[in-house]
């Protein structure tokens, strides 16, 4: 088996020791990392190698997004969230076909895979279109089929069946070996029945897949649902219903006190923190910080890019410690070295990709390379100034290089095997006429 060596002028591992590696050589055999250090200590290698110069780093992982609202990008700025999703967005997407989901995520995906997104968790629709633009395009995808009240919540039977689509679904194309693991999108307890919610989760668990949900998002959602059920908060009811007890990824988690984070410690529920789209729909600050602080796993999204409004995690990796700083008005919070372990390893690991996201040996071969010649990235004095730049500057423009699996799918700033401009034009003419027929 041959195995291909990448040289660079640096490399930040992100692995629990976060080393920053000088003059770094990275080996890739069958997908996976099979060497990582410096170049000094490398073993002895015949097979391809390749100077990179510049910084290498794993992929980012966008760990809650709805990427084929591509379609939608921009639309209604300004409205609150429910006016937002009930005015504009769910009218659009309700025009929304198979073919116009596979274009929107076929553009995001490059969009990602350009600013050096190599894996995304995707909560939608059209979840076989979505597969079919991930493995066109060459992102890592875990592909979690949404259920949502107005399309299958109006009856038992409909959901019934909707979940064993999702299981199906899932004997068709979960596979870790490949770019596609699967799991299960219930919206939210606030949008679907909490009866409806076990029973999803309960067939998630039934797989050890992942069960991807929103939870606390907005300030007010979960009111009605409380209300009904003597006040309880939607964190206690999800918790009572069992609907925490598998492999759960939580999504935003803003207004999550503290009896909540207890309990997402307790039962090991992953959280997706989208710090962009939040402040942006004027959600609110979720505490990540003492969620971390409390052992709880946290990753980096962009939320669907109608909310955001771009997919380039870079803004993600400055804005979650800025929030969380002007927040706690206190500096020291959340460092450059949280915000890119967030971004990568532990971002992976909710999603439920324990082996990638991290460049150390074993791991699946997903990185970038990012160009250090740029005016943001002077001076470097010591180590950890280079990791601030790469934390506080670093944009998708100085990522020129990507690799998922050991494949490269980006090359010199350039998506291979892919053609983007068509699927530019075929965005704009898709979301011209989602509008036009929505009447939005
Ligand atoms: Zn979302």
């Amino acid at each position: 088996m041959t195995t291909s060596r990448y040289l660079a002028d640096y490399a930040i591992t992100c692995d629990a020791n976060f080393l920053l590696l000088r003059n770094a050589a990275l080996d890739v055999t069958d997908g996976r990392i099979s060497w990582i250090g410096e170049q000094s200590q490398a073993p002895p290698h015949d097979g391809p190698t390749n100077q990179l110069g510049g910084l290498l780093m794993p992929g980012l992982v966008n760990s809650h997004a709805h990427t084929p609202m591509t379609l939608v990008r921009g639309a209604g700025d300004g409205l609150p969230l429910m006016d937002w999703l009930t005015k504009v967005m769910w009218p659009r997407e309700g025009q929304m076909t198979p073919e116009d989901a596979l274009w929107g995520m076929r553009l995001g995906a490059a969009e990602m895979l350009l600013s050096g997104v190599t894996s995304t968790c995707e909560m939608y629709l059209f979840e076989e279109a979505l597969v079919e633009a991930a493995q066109d395009v060459g992102i890592r995808l875990v592909m979690t089929p949404g259920i949502i009240s107005a399309l299958h919540g109006d009856s038992f039977g409909a959901t019934d069946s909707r979940i064993a689509a999702i299981a199906d679904f899932y004997a068709r194309h979960h596979d870790p070996e490949t770019l596609v693991t699967v799991g299960f999108g219930p919206h939210s307890a606030y949008d679907l029945p909490l009866e409806l919610c076990s029973e999803v989760a309960s067939a998630a668990r039934d797989l050890d897949a992942l069960l991807h949900i929103h939870v606390c998002e907005t300030r007010h959602e979960g009111a009605e649902l409380e209300a009904q059920h003597g006040g309880k908060s939607t964190i206690e009811l999800l918790a009572e219903h069992g609907i925490l007890d598998g492999r759960v990824l939580a999504a935003h988690s803003v207004w999550v006190n503290e009896n909540g984070i207890e309990t997402y410690a307790q039962k090991n529920v992953g959280v997706a923190h989208c710090p962009v789209s939040n402040m942006k729909l004027a959600s609110g600050a979720a505490p990540v910080v003492s969620m971390r602080a409390r052992g709880i796993q946290v990753g980096l999204a962009t939320d669907g890019p109608a909310s955001n409004d771009d997919l380039d995690l870079w803004q993600e990796i400055k804005f979650a410690p800025l929030l969380a700083r002007v927040t706690a008005l206190d500096a020291a919070t959340m460092t450059p070295r949280d915000a890119l372990t967030m971004a990568t390893t532990e971002g992976s690991r909710v999603i439920g990709n324990d082996d990638s996201g991290v460049l150390q040996i074993g791991a699946k071969a997903d990185f970038i390379r990012l160009e250090l010649d740029d005016p943001t990235f002077v001076p470097v004095t010591n180590n950890d100034e280079l990791i601030a730049h790469v934390a506080w500057s670093g944009s998708g423009r100085h990522v020129t290089d990507v690799w998922v699996q050991g494949t490269q799918v980006v090359a010199n700033r350039c998506i291979t095997n892919f053609d983007l401009e068509r699927a530019i034009a075929e965005i704009q003419t898709r979301g011209m006429r989602l509008a036009k027929d929505s009447g939005t």
